[in-house]
């Protein structure tokens, strides 16, 4: 569509004589793109000038612009998931691999020289490496079929005190026997009625997946001590009140930088402070897809040097 206007004016300024761009609201409400072209033309008086504006409509062209930019950025961000993804695989496939190589090599040249206790000892190194290699393949794979949707909640009924004690000790075991990891857990129903309401409440919490629930607590959890010095503490507090069940877990640990905030969630994205603590840049990909499943929320606050607590809010369901 074409619109046309016209002015009379003394024409001093020719750098007025552009072209715009601007948003314009139709009679109907509906916001639309025009592009202004301007041209001075000389009338009966020197010097003064009628200006005729012609405007077009550009709409449909910017939404192309638009939708360009959009897939240009997201080829960007594809670009960069895959380098940390490439120097990911080096780092963690590239230590454990060369521990297996080497052990292996030892064991087939020294044999026959080396005790029994040191055959064992490079045999558990080869175990311990070829362990954390499935478990990274492993998690590889649940973050990319929870990326394509194939990920699947399978709600079922689930104690959460129970199930949350029972994981913080099974925590204690494989990661965190070097911090004090404290947890507790609030009901706020009325004591009077608390037995008489906690089936009820048991069947409230059928909405949830055990799998998906353990996937975000061990990652959040085994975090806090990964990141957090030795004989530190760890609060994981458990919430259940009305509809939905809280999961705040805290440590005084080494803090996440503000400047990588935004970016955690993305996969394989890593903090700058992260010295020499191993780690995928995985686990919060995992924690966050397995939230949104449960149409929840993940929220947290940090400080380098000063810890970080990470909040997880999932709504039951009757
Ligand atoms: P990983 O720990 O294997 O690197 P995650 O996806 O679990 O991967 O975490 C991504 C990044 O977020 C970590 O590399 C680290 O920089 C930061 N991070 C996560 N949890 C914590 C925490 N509790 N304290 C400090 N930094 C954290």
């Amino acid at each position: 569509m074409l619109y046309q206007a016209r002015h009379r004016y003394i024409l001093s300024q020719k750098e007025l004589l552009r072209e715009l761009e601007v948003v314009c609201t139709t009679k109907a409400g509906e916001e639309i793109w025009v592009e202004f072209s301007c041209s001075a033309v000389q009338t009966e008086l020197e010097g003064l000038y009628d200006f005729v504006y012609i405007g077009r409509d550009i709409t449909e062209r910017k939404q192309e612009e638009l939708e360009i930019r959009r897939s240009l950025a997201k080829e960007q961000e594809l670009r960069q998931v895959k380098s940390r993804f490439f120097s990911m695989l080096a780092h963690e496939f590239g230590n454990p691999l060369n521990i297996v190589l080497f052990a292996t090599q030892i064991l087939k040249e020294y044999g026959d020289e080396i005790t029994n206790e040191e055959k064992q000892e490079y045999l558990e190194h080869v175990k311990s490496a070829s362990k954390h290699m499935a478990q990274l393949l492993d998690d590889v794979r649940l973050l990319s079929s929870a990326e394509a949707g194939k990920l699947k909640f399978n709600p079922a009924p689930v104690d959460l005190p129970k199930f949350c004690s029972e994981l913080v000790e099974s925590i204690k075991i494989s990661y965190g026997q070097n911090h004090k990891i404290n947890f507790t857990c609030r009901k706020s129903l009325p004591p009077a009625k608390q037995t008489e309401r906690e089936s009820e409440q048991t069947q409230k919490w059928s909405a949830l997946d055990a799998k998906l629930l353990r996937h975000i607590l061990t990652n959040l959890l085994s975090n806090a001590v990964k990141y957090s010095p030795i004989d530190s503490y760890i609060d994981f507090e458990l919430n259940c009140h009305h509809e939905k069940a809280t999961f705040k877990i805290k440590d005084a640990g080494i803090g996440i930088p503000i400047e990588d905030q935004e970016q955690l969630f993305e996969s394989y994205y890593r903090a700058q402070n992260v010295g020499k603590i191993p780690g995928t840049g995985l686990g919060l990909s995992i924690v966050k897809q397995c939230v949104d499943l449960h149409g929840g929320q993940i929220e947290f606050s940090s400080e380098t040097g000063l810890g970080t607590t990470f909040i997880v809010t999932i709504p039951f369901y009757k």
